[in-house]
């Protein structure tokens, strides 16, 4: 599918020298569908040393903004001429609908595009001292060598909210996609270095979290570390960060709160909470796991519910009538499996789903039913902890500040969505949410322009938006005297009279 040597270093495409291969298999059927180079430690020291070679060298970052913005445009026209096979090794490669996929790559141009034109209007920052005899102004000047770690559920999504921002402030990268999803990161490499980028900015080295992203994150000469994933590898991460004093971004989990206020809109209401959780399978960080649903509509509105989760098509990804896909992987299935047996222990109610599906010729794939579990309380482990799979969790509630304190009981803090048919409660309850996005009146959508991340341990940092270009800035102050004179503080003669 994609010719090999698959590790990209220095502008070359290269095998490994310590790594080795891996077999890439669809979660749909479980066959194989690329054998991939994987990095070893080795691998990546080379690639850590071409970015930085590359970034000392200033092949990049001395380069004019009209010029960088003008690389992702056009990668962003090249990802477009390529739509259908990108969308198309995303599918087979985590599962999801081809429709899911298009979704992300136009998404993915759209964030390239978006940086391009950020980074070609940005003006250094002029501050007025007060002195007419200094120029003081702030440059962004770019972070360095960056290493960029990606997850599997969003690969080529995750991973350009990262690169494009990166290249549009003139930094070096070490990208590492997931071991399981890294073929679309490898299709957006090969884009990239057709688009025009220098030997040594974008180098790529795929392979086990625990072997190349640890070598990565431990590379004294990495300037940056940008991270999506869990929270515990974030949390090795950042460890391992400080060390050499490494800036760190951190993107993590989420337990993500649905408030559901009994004068919303029941239909739609109905329609997003479904969305909000089961889309993708419910492998989304800013899934909508929660379910907080005010106690006089709730026995109707799970009922319904219910009844909606059990008719939802569950597929391959490449079948157009799927309206989701498989689970990532068979491991990932057994997590969640995990989950499920924990839900039932703790005393929740199975109302839907709890298994696999029952048709036979999804036998070979990692599929799971949408799940609802009813009359779930705070404390429960399955209303704390991600799940990071289709399983829906329902607690109710009486009254707004419960909502809120219901809302807001989670050591995340990523994204929220409420529901209700009035304003001025709307208005008060997403101010009291302590989330990184929280949506009124719908559910899970971004824009490449609206900062995204999360509070708590969710994260730190901002992707998108200017503070997702930020992110790959240092800020520089220049204080340039104009009329240079002598100052006099060590002039002859004390300036203080002795005591
Ligand atoms: P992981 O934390 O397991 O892995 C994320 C990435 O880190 C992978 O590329 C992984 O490599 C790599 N990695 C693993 N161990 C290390 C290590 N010690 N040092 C450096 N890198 C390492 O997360 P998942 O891939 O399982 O992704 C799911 C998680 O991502 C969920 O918690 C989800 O919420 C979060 N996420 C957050 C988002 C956000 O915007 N906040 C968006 C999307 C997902 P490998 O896979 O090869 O082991």
């Amino acid at each position: 599918m994609l010719a090999s040597p698959h590790l990209h270093v220095d502008g070359t495409w290269v095998a490994p020298v310590d790594g080795g291969t891996r077999e890439i298999r669809n979660p749909a059927d479980g066959t194989v569908i690329a054998k991939v180079d994987e990095a070893g430690s080795v691998d990546v020291a080379r690639a850590v040393a071409a970015a930085r070679r590359a970034f000392d060298a200033g092949l990049w970052s001395t380069r004019p903004k009209e010029e960088r913005a003008g690389l992702l445009v056009r990668v962003a026209e090249l990802l477009g001429a390529h739509r259908n096979d990108v969308a198309r090794i995303e599918t087979l490669d985590t599962g999801k609908t081809l429709r899911e996929s298009y979704i992300d790559i136009d998404d993915v141009i759209a964030v390239f595009r978006y940086y391009a034109d950020l980074v070609a209007r940005e003006t250094d920052r002029l501050i007025d001292t007060g002195n007419p005899a200094v120029i003081s102004r702030v440059v962004h000047e770019p972070a360095g060598v960056c290493a960029l770690i990606a997850p599997w559920n969003y690969p080529l999504l995750q991973m350009s909210w990262k690169i494009a921002p990166a290249l549009a402030a003139g930094a070096t990268t070490v990208v590492k996609p997931s071991e399981v999803t890294p073929l679309s990161t490898i299709a957006l490499t090969r884009l990239i270095e057709r688009a025009g980028v220098p030997a040594g900015v974008v180098n790529l080295v795929q392979g086990d979290g625990a072997v190349v992203g640890a070598a990565l994150t431990g590379a004294s000469d990495v300037d940056l570390i940008s991270f999506t994933g869990g929270a515990s590898t974030g949390v090795a991460i950042a460890r391992q960060a400080a060390e050499h004093v490494t800036r760190v971004a951190l993107e993590l989990g989420g337990k993500n709160p649905h408030i559901v206020f009994a004068d919303a809109d029941h239909d739609s209401a109905v329609d997003a909470v479904l969305t909000g959780v089961f889309l993708h399978s419910g492998q989304v960080c800013s899934a909508g796991t929660r379910l907080i649903v005010h106690e006089s509509i709730a026995d109707d509105f799970v009922a319904e519910l219910a009844r909606r989760a059990a008719g939802i098509r569950v597929g391959p990804g490449m079948d157009p009538s799927s309206q989701t896909g498989p689970l990532v992987s068979e491991e990932h299935r057994a997590k969640v499996e995990g989950y499920v047996a924990l839900g039932i222990a703790e005393g929740a109610e199975l109302v839907a789903g709890g298994r696999h599906p029952n048709d036979p010729r999804l036998a070979s794939g990692s599929y799971y039913l949408p799940t609802i579990f009813d009359r779930c309380r705070r404390d429960m482990r399955i209303v704390q902890e991600e799940t990071f799979g289709p399983i829906l969790t329902v607690e109710r509630f009486a009254t707004e500040a419960e909502a809120i304190a219901l809302g807001n009981d989670t050591s995340y803090g990523l994204a929220a969505g409420v529901r209700t048919g009035d304003p001025d409660r709307g208005e008060r309850v997403v101010r009291a949410l302590r989330h990184g996005t929280v949506w009124l009146n719908d559910f899970g959508p971004y824009t490449p322009a609206a900062e995204w991340g999360g509070f708590g341990r969710s994260g730190t940092g901002r992707e998108l938006g200017p503070s997702g270009l930020a992110e790959y800035q240092e800020s520089k102050h220049i204080w340039h005297n104009t009329t240079p004179a002598v100052g006099g503080w060590f002039s002859a003669g004390p300036t203080t009279p002795e005591r």
